[in-house]
């Protein structure tokens, strides 16, 4: 038995992200763990305060007289499974920040929440009553009472606050039903289930041959005891949600739990609904709308094993099934999958860390993988499958792609190719809709010849350079600067400028050439409200609208049969993002927003509009070819030392006072290379085997909330390398952090600083 525990102390604060030693109590003995929330005494007047134990062992590590008892068990507090803590501690090592923001990543719901008891109205007479009494109460002038049953009278039962909130009725108004004996008001005590009230009916399709077989293949691995990693490359539409299913459900047959992993946006009610039919109440769902009691009572289900399957975002990952059979991840190239704060962890490699430790499989599917997925399929980490066909039908749209510098050349000035406009125009004369999307991701100021399509790059890190207020043009990544050019050094043109267009002017547009259209306009500004983004989907949907306008939001996992025209508008401007990503994410877009039209009966066909027909992302995403895309991009991912050819370490700086925030940049970086050993300068310093460290430079974004922005950039052959710096780092800042200053780490950063 182990006599003492090291033990973190819940306290927000880096100074003491350390653990200390307690002494374990006889009477405590067999139940503490690693995993363990407890009870401790702190500091020189021994105050109590909450903290996790870490890890046991059987020595002191310092004067035993020193140590002090653990005082109890704190039972208010959800005690994070084991392996969430060995979690937690591998997320701190390999992402930076600390073991309490690690914990707290892991542990989504920290204290228990109240049982919540839930007021249910109930109505007493029956529905021909209701509505006389409805009447009767019109005619008195009492109308709340009038619309509370109206309510009830479609449905007879429902929770008080649904009544009271939506329909705006005063509790004194219910409580006067209530004494009148027409309703009748009760407290039930509940677990609150987020795919209640859903329809079970399902019609089941008997799955393919693919299907069957990657099934098979993937169940038999994990019922032999070897358990392994796949990618399944599918088209959208191939039947990948089909195959998760085959797969939770054969997993729960074997008593095993499954964690599906969705992008928050593409976790609508079709989703959903599709889990539900095949899981009922074994299946339940968190998301970033739900109340922190909503979250934990479905952590709680797993826990006691009421669920089979948890579908959810990121945090999801984190459920505490007893017995995981599987981690499946949709859409896994999705960027939301890192998180944005710290510690700044990725759900592929966490869950890759979690299904290894835990000895359950790993699912990922995409249409577009991410180079990361594929690189490991390709060298063998991940099996890889793949699905080609539709199963619905429906061909593959026509993609034509318009150079809009031979549009300014042939006199065209409008933001719509001629092409488009005749395709826009021939569509609403066929009553179908169409979509506009505007390819906005990552914009930030860069520069561009509207006559020749030349970008203005940095000539050291092949990112385009970003136009900053001073009017230089600006590398972020190295600091390289230049005076913005008056005429384009490619051709002399003097339409070189930034590119300004959003989805207002578009909408703009829109009307002057189709007066009679009715369009949507879906962006960051009109989905800003709670429910906004549904109901835009929703009236597109159901045809309220002929043209749906919108950015990256409406390429998204969405089903619009009625589409036949998707028009992609500077398709090129998310590969001028200035990060190494941008070809990436560009293709991906493209592939997704293509993938739009076309996609009931009819035919769909698609323009993407660019300043840069030539480049390989919209080659190849026109062509919808992802290998030709795949190799073309490893190859600049090894030319050039990115991920996941080799790997990358972010630091970033901030600081209110920007020489603090610069020197100490500049100080992070000589410790940087002195970890590392790199002694020459310039192209002698440049060994990936060794290390390669860029800047300081101001980061993309210089500054925010007043705070200066300063970002260092590590690339090494060897991801430990970089954990081994990032450790000296956090060190320094723990010895030496000026005040005012503060640094976070992103590795293998999906987007720049
Ligand atoms: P993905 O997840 O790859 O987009 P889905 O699993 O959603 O694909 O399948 C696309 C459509 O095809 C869905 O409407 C689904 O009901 C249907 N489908 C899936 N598998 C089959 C099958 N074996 N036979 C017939 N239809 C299927
Ligand atoms: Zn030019
Ligand atoms: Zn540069």
């Amino acid at each position: 038995m182990a006599k003492y525990a090291d033990i973190i102390v819940d306290i927000s604060h880096e100074k003491l992200d350390r653990t200390f030693q307690y002494r374990i109590p006889e009477t405590m003995e067999d139940e503490i763990a690693a995993g363990s929330a407890v009870i401790v005494p702190f500091g020189r007047g021994s105050r109590e305060i909450k903290g996790y134990v870490t890890g046991l062992s059987d020595m002191p590590s310092c004067d035993e007289s020193k140590i002090k008892n653990i005082i109890k068990i704190d039972r208010d507090t959800v005690s994070p499974e084991n392996s969430l803590v060995m979690t937690a501690a591998w997320m701190k090592r390999n992402y930076g920040g600390t073991m309490i923001q690690s914990l707290k990543t892991v542990i989504p719901v920290k204290d228990i929440q109240k049982v919540l008891k839930k007021k249910i109205i109930t109505l007493l007479i029956d529905q021909d009553a209701a509505l006389a009494r409805s009447a009767y109460f019109s005619s008195k002038h009492q109308l709340a009472k009038a619309r509370a049953l109206d309510a009830l009278s479609e449905e007879p039962v429902l929770p008080y606050e649904l009544l009271s909130r939506k329909k705006n009725i005063s509790s004194s108004t219910i409580q006067s039903l209530d004494k009148d004996a027409i309703i009748s008001i009760t407290e039930q005590e509940y677990f609150r289930n987020p795919v209640k009230g859903m329809d079970r009916d399902e019609i089941r399709n008997s799955l393919s041959d693919t299907q069957k077989d990657i099934i098979d293949h993937i169940m038999n691995d994990s019922e032999m005891g070897h358990p392994g990693k796949y990618l399944i490359h599918g088209i959208t539409g191939s039947g990948k949600t089909e195959v998760y299913l085959g797969i939770a459900e054969r997993m729960a047959a074997d008593g095993k739990q499954t964690i599906v992993l969705i992008p928050e946006i593409a976790l609508t009610y079709q989703t959903l609904l599709r889990f539900y039919k095949r899981f009922g109440d074994r299946v339940s769902v968190v998301n970033s709308t739900m109340s922190k009691g909503e979250k934990y009572d479905q952590f709680i289900r797993a826990e006691k094993g009421d669920l089979d399957v948890i579908i959810g975002p990121r945090s999801a990952l984190f459920t505490p099934f007893s017995r995981l059979g599987a981690i499946i991840i949709d859409e896994e190239h999705e960027t939301s999958y890192k998180s944005e704060t710290c510690p700044r962890y990725h759900a592929r490699e966490t869950a890759e860390e979690i299904t290894s430790k835990r000895e359950a499989a790993l699912i990922l599917g995409s249409a577009t993988p991410s180079l990361e997925a594929y690189y490991r399929a390709m060298d063998g980490r991940y099996h890889l499958f793949e699905m080609n066909e539709r199963l619905t039908g429906g061909s593959l749209p026509k993609v034509a792609t318009i150079d809009m510098r031979a549009e300014l050349k042939g006199g065209n000035r409008s933001i719509f190719s001629f092409r488009l406009q005749t395709l826009m125009k021939e569509c609403l004369e066929r009553g179908e809709q169409a979509m506009l999307f505007i390819n906005r991701r990552g914009v930030a100021g860069f520069i561009s010849c509207r006559s020749c399509g030349h970008v203005m790059k940095c000539p050291h890190c092949d990112v385009s350079l970003t136009e900053h207020k001073n009017g230089r043009l600006i590398c972020h990544y190295c600091g390289y600067s230049i005076p913005k050019p008056k005429v384009c050094p490619e051709c002399g043109s003097p339409y070189i400028a930034g590119f300004k267009v959003g989805t207002e002017q578009i909408e703009t547009e829109v009307k002057k050439m189709l007066p009679r259209a009715r369009t949507l306009r879906m962006d960051a500004d009109t989905t800003s409200r709670k429910g906004s983004y549904e109901k835009i989907i929703q009236s597109f949907s159901d045809g309220e609208a002929d043209i749906l306008i919108g950015t990256q939001m409406i390429v998204k996992g969405h089903d619009f049969p009625n589409v036949t025209v998707v028009g992609i508008l500077a398709a090129d401007l998310s590969l001028n993002s200035g990060d190494y990503r941008s070809g990436e994410r560009t293709f991906q877009l493209l592939t997704q927003a293509a993938g739009r039209a076309g996609r009931g009966n009819r035919p769909g066909e698609v323009v993407i509009q660019t300043y840069q027909p030539d480049n390989y992302a919209i080659r190849f995403a026109a062509s919808q070819d992802y290998k030709g895309f795949y190799f073309q991009e490893i190859g600049y991912r090894e030319l050039l030392d990115y991920p996941p050819a080799a790997h990358m370490l972010g630091i970033l700086i901030c600081a209110a006072d920007e020489r603090r925030g610069s020197s100490f940049a500049s100080r992070l970086a000589a410790i940087s290379r002195d970890v590392l050993g790199i002694t020459g300068e310039g192209v002698a310093g440049m060994d990936i085997d060794k290390g390669i460290i860029i800047g300081p430079a101001p980061a993309l974004i210089g500054m925010i909330k007043d705070q200066y922005r300063f970002a260092l950039y590590i690339k090494h052959s060897d991801h430990e390398a970089l954990v081994r710096v990032k450790d000296v780092c956090e060190n320094e800042c723990v010895m030496n952090l000026p005040a005012g200053v503060y640094v976070q780490y992103d590795f293998d950063p999906i987007r720049a600083f």
